[in-house]
């Protein structure tokens, strides 16, 4: 018997309470409750043009097939080699290219989607404290629905594990979209306890711990494993040491991570050296603040010797090139990210936010990160198309530590898939897969997605939500949030 896969909700946002109810959402978790065994659920996607597997020898099987049982990557070899193997559901893959699920290692998942796009480019960074103002003025039913519209558009260009890094207000709320839409998500609170230029709130360091500490124990481990919390102190520059060291102390003490923004300023810098005497990375080091749990996001504003320390203690890292071109940060100069590479950190993809990305589509970024040193460092050579694939999966998912479970198609992981429909112009012709992937394809393309073996996304549709009516929805809560704050923001042109 195959386990049950939403389909079909036509013409109304489903409550997932209701889904539940329906018995259209059987995690593993939900058949243990009932004190059922969970059925077998078994599918093939049969004769794909290729399976990019991104396995220890990065194979690229031509006509290859993928045999997916409950949650896990059963087989995964040549076509005419799993001929044999019964399953309850075939799903053709000819002309597809199957790759591992996508990890996005930094994305504000909760906010921005209801105002995207509302910042003219004159107002540069002074934005960013107008986009925190919307968001503390958001309710949870609101956050919530903005969300699943994020989600939505990740998981349609093919990114099945993402780290929301601290932003969500209201995760019990927003936990049912995660149920909702299946994904893979790293959540947290992110916390502060000095006064900061984005105006987030300021807690006593006592306070902060506490929040984390509640966090990682209420939200570690939720939907059947899909759910991770972290600790998620904002930004050196807003936390004390106190707090920093706390945040360690509770990600080691869970077994989980730690996140940081870590997009060093030259005054930061300049603070640091006058302060410590170290450098930032130096002196994060020295406090014991990093490690092989740690993951630092941005990693701009480093020099040599910060990436030779982030090496040494086995810290990582996640780069987000497009909001780091739309913002002007000066990326391929001041992100050592060829040096990281070669240092053997583990560095993956970001993207940020809504309205600084501002399309949250993984290809997007492997492109950019592709070109951009390249150009910068006048040498074609550099950060080939391989290595920007690689770190939009099994090098993304072993910055979040998840490379265990997803980041690659090998028998036993967890079965995130996405299957690209070649059957397009900007596909062909086809000869080498990942070139074509990172630098002609774009999420259009995405076809089939699939997170810990449910099929979510089918012949591009979301069949979790009804898309046209959610996006009415968050349209409705823009103008609302914008008319409650009172805020306004003229396009450069005039809109008549
Ligand atoms: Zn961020």
């Amino acid at each position: 018997m195959r386990r049950a896969v939403l389909v079909g909700v036509q013409g109304i946002i489903p409550h997932p309470h209701d889904l539940l109810a329906a018995g259209l959402w059987p995690a593993a978790s939900d058949y243990e409750q009932r004190g059922e065994k969970m059925p077998d659920a078994t599918v093939k996607f049969e004769g794909a043009r290729y399976v990019i597997t991104m396995d220890l020898q990065r194979r690229i099987i031509s006509n290859g097939s993928v045999v997916v049982q409950g949650q896990r990557i059963l087989h995964v070899g040549k076509s005419e080699e799993l001929s044999h193997v019964q399953v309850d559901r075939v799903v053709d893959a000819s002309d597809m290219v199957i790759t591992p699920g996508f990890c996005n290692g930094h994305m504000h998942i909760s906010y921005a989607h209801a105002t995207r796009g509302i910042f003219p480019d004159d107002l540069g960074s002074d934005y960013l404290p107008n986009v925190f103002k919307l968001q503390a003025i958001m309710t949870e039913e609101e956050e919530y629905y903005t969300s699943l519209l994020a989600i939505t558009e990740l998981l349609k260009y093919g990114t099945t594990t993402f780290m929301d890094p601290g932003s969500t207000k209201y995760i019990d709320h927003c936990i049912e979209a995660y149920r909702q839409t299946g994904c893979r998500i790293i959540t947290g609170v992110h916390v502060t306890d000095k006064p900061n230029p984005l105006g987030l709130p300021v807690s006593t360091t006592a306070d902060a711990i506490e929040t984390v500490e509640v966090a990682i124990k209420k939200f570690n481990g939720q939907l059947d494993g899909r759910v991770s919390a972290w600790a998620m102190p904002f930004a050196p520059s807003m936390c004390s040491d106190e707090l920093l060291r706390g945040c360690k102390f509770l990600a080691d003490k869970y077994g989980t991570g730690m996140t940081l923004h870590y997009n060093n300023s030259q005054n930061y810098i300049d603070a640091s050296v006058k302060e410590t005497g170290m450098l930032p990375s130096q002196y994060l080091e020295k406090i014991g603040v990093l490690g092989e749990n740690v993951t630092l996001a941005h990693m701009l504003g480093q020099d040599m010797s910060e990436v030779q320390v982030l090496a040494r203690t086995g810290s990582r890292a996640v780069v987000v090139p497009t909001a780091a071109v739309k913002g002007g940060a000066g990326m391929a100069y001041t992100g050592l990210l060829p040096e990281m590479l070669a240092a053997g950190m583990a560095v993956g993809l970001g993207t940020d936010a809504g309205n600084n990305s501002n399309l949250l589509e993984t290809n997007r970024a492997m492109y950019l990160i592709a070109v951009l040193y390249k150009d910068a460092r006048q040498d074609p050579k550099s950060i080939p198309a391989e290595t920007a694939l690689e770190m939009a999966t099994i090098r993304g998912a072993e910055a979040l530590g998840l490379s265990n479970e997803v980041g690659s198609i090998e028998v036993g992981k967890k079965a995130d898939l996405v299957l690209y429909d070649t059957r397009s112009a900007e596909w062909q012709t086809l000869f080498n897969p990942v070139n074509n992937l990172v630098y002609n394809a774009d999420g259009r393309s995405v076809h089939t997605v699939m997170v810990d073996g449910k099929i979510m996304v089918e012949d591009h549709e979301p069949l979790f939500v009804n898309e046209w009516e959610l996006i009415q929805k968050v349209q409705g809560i823009g103008e609302d949030m914008l008319a409650r704050t009172g805020l306004s923001f003229q396009s450069r042109w005039p809109i008549v």
